[in-house]
C-alpha cells in the first residue's frame, strides 16, 4: 500500500470521485479510498434528476456550473454518460405555494434560466401523465435535466485513475490522525498514509470519520428511495420531469417506464453507529407502502403512479443537514481536514461543481466562488441538538420542493 500521498480522498461517492478527478485534472495525485467497491453505496441508487430551481443564487450558480460539466461529461473525463436535457414541470396544488413559483420564475429569469410559468393544461400538453385536476400552477424550467446515476461517479473514478489517482477499494480509514491542529496521516484497516491533506467525502459515514478526529458534522443519514416502472406506452425520453411540491414527489422517464420516488412527512433516520461494520448500502431497509402513499397522494395528478407495475425498488442514505445547503469546504478544527457531505437528496446532480470548486480550494488555497453559505462553520457556536438536528432535517427533507 502507499505510505503517502498529497491528498487523501475518503469516499469514491460522487462528492469524493468528483473531487478526485479535478485534482487529478490540476497535477495533484490522489489517494481514493472507499470501504466497499468503488463508486457502489448511495451515489448509483440515485434518481439523477438535476433542479435549476434553487433557493439561492448560489446554488443556481453551483448548479448551472454541474449540469454544464455533465453535459461534457463524456469529452472531460473519456467516460460514458447518458443525460437527456428533458426540462422539468415544477407543480403548485395549493395557493400557498403559487407565490413560490412566481419567486422561482423571478430569480430563475434574473439568473438567465429558461424558466416560465404554465397553466395545469398548457403543462398537461408538454407531459400527458399529468393531469390538471386541482393544479393551480407549474414551474416549467427548460435547463433540468436528468442522468444514469450509476455511471457519474465510477465516471470519475475510472477518469482519475486514468490521471494518475490510486484509488484503494475494500479499505476503510479508521482514523484521520491530527497533530497539533493539523492532518499528519490516515489510518486504515491496511494501514497508515502520511497526509497533508484528507477530503472526507464518506456519504452517510461522514460524520462517523470526523468524529473519530473530534470533529463534529452535523447531518444525519436519511432514507430515501424510488421506484422503477415496467415499461409504459406513451413514455418518450424527453418527457420533462414532473415534481409536485407539497407532495414531495418526482417522477422522469427510465428506459421506457417511469422512475419515481418522493419525501415523506416523517423521514426514516438512520445511526451508522447501530449498523454492521460491514453494512452496505445494498442492504438499507426498504418500505413500499411510503411509495404507495405518495402515489395515492398525488393520484389526482399522476394516476399513472399508482397503476404502474413496478420493475425495479431502490434506496440508499444520503444525508440530511439543519438548513437545507451542504457541508462543503474545510473543518475548521484541524487544518488540511475538508469536508463535502450533506448531501440533501441532491449531491450527485451538484458533484461536478463541488469537487471542482474543492479541488481548486486544495490547491489555489481559496475556492473559485464564494461558498461561506456552505460551510460547516455555520454549525460552530452552540451546535445543534440531535433532537433539533433530526426536526429540522425532516422539514427540510419534506419541503425539497420549496412548498411553504
Ligand atoms: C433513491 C435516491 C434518489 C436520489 N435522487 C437524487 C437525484 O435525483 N439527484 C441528486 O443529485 N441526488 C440524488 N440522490 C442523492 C445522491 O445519491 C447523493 O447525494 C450522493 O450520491 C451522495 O454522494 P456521496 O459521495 O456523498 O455518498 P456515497 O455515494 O455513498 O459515497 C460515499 C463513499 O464513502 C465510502 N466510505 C464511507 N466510510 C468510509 C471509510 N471509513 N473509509 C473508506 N471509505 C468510506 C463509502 O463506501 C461510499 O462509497 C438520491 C439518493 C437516493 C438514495
Amino acid at each position: 500500500m502507499v505510505d503517502r500521498a498529497d491528498v487523501v480522498v475518503i469516499g469514491s461517492g460522487g462528492f469524493g470521485a468528483s473531487t478526485a478527478f479535478h485534482l487529478a485534472e490540476r497535477g495533484v495525485q490522489s489517494v481514493v479510498i472507499d470501504r466497499h467497491a468503488p463508486a457502489s453505496q448511495t451515489s448509483p441508487r440515485a434518481a439523477g434528476l438535476v433542479s435549476h430551481a434553487r433557493t439561492t443564487d448560489l446554488m443556481v450558480e453551483l448548479v448551472k456550473r454541474a449540469s454544464a460539466k455533465l453535459e461534457r461529461f463524456t469529452e472531460d473525463t473519456g467516460q460514458p454518460l447518458d443525460w437527456t436535457r428533458s426540462g422539468s414541470l415544477k407543480v403548485a396544488r395549493r395557493p400557498e405555494d403559487v407565490p413560490v413559483i412566481e419567486e422561482d420564475v423571478a430569480r430563475g429569469l434574473r439568473l438567465g434560466l429558461d424558466v416560465e410559468q404554465l397553466s395545469g393544461a398548457e403543462a398537461h400538453d408538454l407531459n400527458p401523465f399529468l393531469e390538471d385536476d386541482d393544479v393551480l400552477a407549474v414551474l416549467r424550467v427548460g435547463d433540468d435535466l436528468y442522468f444514469d446515476p450509476a455511471q457519474v461517479a465510477i465516471g470519475y473514478v475510472r477518469g482519475a485513475e486514468a490521471r494518475g489517482a490510486t484509488v484503494l477499494a475494500n479499505t476503510t480509514v479508521t482514523r484521520v490522525h491530527v497533530e497539533d491542529g493539523r492532518v499528519e496521516a490516515v489510518e486504515t484497516d491496511g494501514g497508515t498514509i502520511r497526509t497533508q491533506i484528507v477530503v472526507d467525502a464518506a456519504g452517510a459515514w461522514t460524520r462517523q470519520v470526523a468524529a473519530a478526529s473530534g470533529i463534529e458534522i452535523p447531518l444525519v443519514p436519511t432514507r430515501h428511495q424510488l421506484f422503477v416502472t415496467e415499461p409504459l406506452d406513451a413514455v418518450r425520453a424527453d418527457l420533462p420531469i414532473v415534481r409536485i411540491m407539497d407532495a414531495a414527489v418526482y417522477v422522469r422517464p427510465c428506459d421506457g417506464g417511469l422512475l419515481w420516488g418522493g419525501y415523506e412527512e416523517r423521514p426514516r433516520f438512520v445511526d451508522m453507529d447501530a449498523l454492521p461494520r460491514d453494512f452496505d448500502m445494498a442492504a438499507t431497509p426498504l418500505d413500499a407502502d411510503v411509495l404507495r402513499g405518495l402515489a395515492e397522494d398525488v393520484r389526482r395528478q399522476l394516476p399513472i403512479l399508482s397503476e404502474a407495475g413496478v420493475r425495479e425498488h431502490r434506496g440508499g442514505l444520503p444525508t440530511m443537514t439543519a438548513d437545507g445547503q451542504h457541508l462543503v469546504g474545510p473543518a475548521p478544527a484541524a487544518t488540511g481536514f475538508f469536508v463535502a457531505g450533506g448531501c440533501n437528496v441532491a449531491g450527485l446532480s451538484i458533484s461536478p461543481a463541488i469537487g471542482d470548486a474543492l479541488a481548486a480550494w486544495i490547491v489555489d488555497g481559496a475556492p473559485p466562488l464564494d461558498l461561506e453559505p456552505l460551510s460547516i462553520e455555520r454549525f460552530r457556536g452552540e451546535g445543534i441538538a440531535e433532537e433539533e438536528l433530526e426536526r429540522d432535517a425532516a422539514w427540510q427533507y419534506r419541503h425539497f420542493y420549496g412548498a411553504v
